[in-house]
């Protein structure tokens, strides 16, 4: 599938049968007040159809089937080895599917059709798999009590979970969420982004064709306002999982306060500073690195490695060789084989984007390479990957997300500085320290507050290890066996002997 042409994705695109309403109960439905919003792809600024858009009322239904469902124990009490063969099936299906998926995300997004298959389905599919794979595996334990007892320590699942997801990945974001929650025997509902919402409604019906009952997994298309907050201000829906801005992440915990204390979890935005000592072991494969860490997905990656910071010493030779690179990451069309950007996901993103670019100036930092809307022939909002260098660290590019394809270089002197600057930020997802002394790899990656670190690359990770952030980045973790305490209450079970 990555040989195809872009004439074979566009005849593809064109076949597409769409599905836009929201599945609740194992059913597609409309939204109980019929309206509807409008789906443009970011590709053209054109629009695809109109997708329900939920509210109240229709969480209200999602709500109520999902407690029924959850009740009924055909799924919540299902035995591991039940969830992870459906699991495994349900992943096979979303293979089957993968370039019908692949070409969703990228309409709906704007990202190359190419990255889209290649990471976004397959890491889906290996989220699915790895999840499924361990859930028949984890033990309870037995608390070390005196002769005449015995204390059970298990875990059960929360009941009703929901899940408010983002655009940037929409199905990855989702399935980090979803396979682990059902895998632990809650049922879920999945809210997507209202700007990327085809790829969940797509493949709820791929989770029924997989065996998972109705009512267990339901999907409502719909604003955050408008769908969003009342999920999480729901009485009856006992976990809140998020991912997204800090700003909603926020408020998202104020509302599981002011409701039921629902258990809420919150990944959210970050500033990563990505740290380039001027022993970097290859600084050809350093600048390269960079740029892809701050380029991939049109910036648009809440890892993003938007501060880089660079010893004095080789700054300007260093900021040469990630502009170098970054000339051949210019955005195409996202269906061209081989496009290392695609369009950024619409036109209030692109704008914002373009505002910061405008700060960045104003406040003096050097343009080294792009700054402006490309491709405006398309209709489609894309931006040329751009550097500033000589940037401040008090300057508003260095500090807010910027969540779009730009870089902030910020000279440091030594060690410490490097630490401090890299620390001083409100965020804490990801960090990265390029050196070939072993000790100051060990020394700066244990003083970098973040909760991931690359040593010598950029954005590693797998299924095996948690995903999540320190700070205001938010709390609890995606994947590995990690994820599955957001999903679950423990309980101590205490028998007389
Ligand atoms: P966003 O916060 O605007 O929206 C995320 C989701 O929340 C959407 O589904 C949206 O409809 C919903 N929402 C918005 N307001 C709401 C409200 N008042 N009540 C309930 N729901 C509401 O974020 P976005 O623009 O979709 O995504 C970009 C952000 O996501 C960036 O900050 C990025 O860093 C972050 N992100 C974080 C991670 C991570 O794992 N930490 C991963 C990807 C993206």
């Amino acid at each position: 599938s990555q040989k195809l042409t872009r004439a074979e994705w566009e005849a593809k695109a064109r076949a597409l049968d769409l599905h836009t309403q929201a599945f609740i109960d194992g059913a597609y439905v409309d939204a109980a007040s019929g309206k509807t919003f409008d789906c443009i792809s970011p590709i053209d600024g054109l629009s695809r159809g109109r997708v329900a858009e939920c509210e109240a009322e229709d969480v209200e239904r999602a709500v109520r089937a999902a407690r029924r469902a959850f009740e009924s124990g055909a799924w919540s009490e299902s035995s591991p080895a039940h969830r992870k063969r459906t699991l495994q099936k349900f992943a096979l299906l979303i293979e089957k599917h993968a370039e019908e998926l692949a070409l969703l995300e990228s309409i709906d997004m704007g990202k190359p059709v190419g990255d889209a298959l290649a990471i976004d389905v397959s890491a889906s599919v290996r989220c699915l798999n790895w999840t499924a794979e361990a859930i028949d595996k984890v033990y309870g334990e037995i608390a070390p009590t005196p002769q005449h007892e015995l204390g059970l320590i298990t875990r059960e699942p929360l009941g009703v979970v929901g899940a408010i997801v983002p655009w940037n990945f929409p199905l990855l974001m989702a399935a980090w969420k979803f396979a682990p929650a059902l895998a632990t025997g809650n049922s879920v509902i999945l809210k997507p982004s209202e700007k990327s919402p085809l790829s969940a409604i797509r493949i709820a019906e791929l989770a029924m064709e997989a065996g998972i009952p109705a009512g267990v997994f339901n999907v409502l298309p719909g604003f955050g306002k408008g769908a969003g907050e009342p999920l999480a201000l729901h009485m009856d829906v006992d976990g809140l999982v998020f991912t997204g801005s800090t700003g909603v992440g926020k408020h998202l915990l104020q509302c599981a306060g002011r409701s039921n204390m629902k258990r809420a979890y919150m990944e959210c935005g970050g500033k990563s500073p990505n740290v380039v000592f001027a022993d970097a072991p290859d600084l050809q494969a350093a600048a390269e690195a960079a740029a892809i860490g701050i380029f991939f997905n049109q910036g648009e990656v809440c890892t993003a490695a938007s501060r880089l910071l660079v010893e004095r010493s080789i700054k300007d030779e260093f900021v040469a060789m990630v502009v170098e690179a970054g000339k051949y990451l210019h955005p195409k069309h996202p269906f061209e084989p081989g496009a290392p950007m695609g369009a950024i996901v619409d036109e209030g993103q692109m704008n914002r984007v373009l505002d910061y670019i405008e700060k960045g100036k104003a406040e003096g930092a050097r343009l080294a390479l792009g700054g402006e809307r490309v491709m405006t022939e398309t209709g489609g909002y894309y931006v040329a990957p751009t550097v500033f260098d000589e940037v401040a660290h008090e300057m508003t590019i260095s500090k807010e997300e910027i969540f779009g394809p730009v870089l902030s270089v910020i000279a440091f002197d030594d060690e410490k500085d490097a630490v401090r600057i890299a620390n001083d930020t409100d965020y804490g997802l990801a960090a990265g320290v390029w050196t070939s002394n072993l000790s100051k790899a060990h020394r700066v990656a244990k003083k970098l507050r973040a909760g991931s670190v690359w040593v010598n690359y950029w954005d590693g990770g797998d299924m095996t290890a948690p995903f999540g952030g320190f700070k205001q980045s938010g709390n609890g973790r995606d994947k590995s066996l990690h994820a599955f305490e957001k999903y679950t209450e423990l309980k101590a079970t205490w028998i007389n002997l």
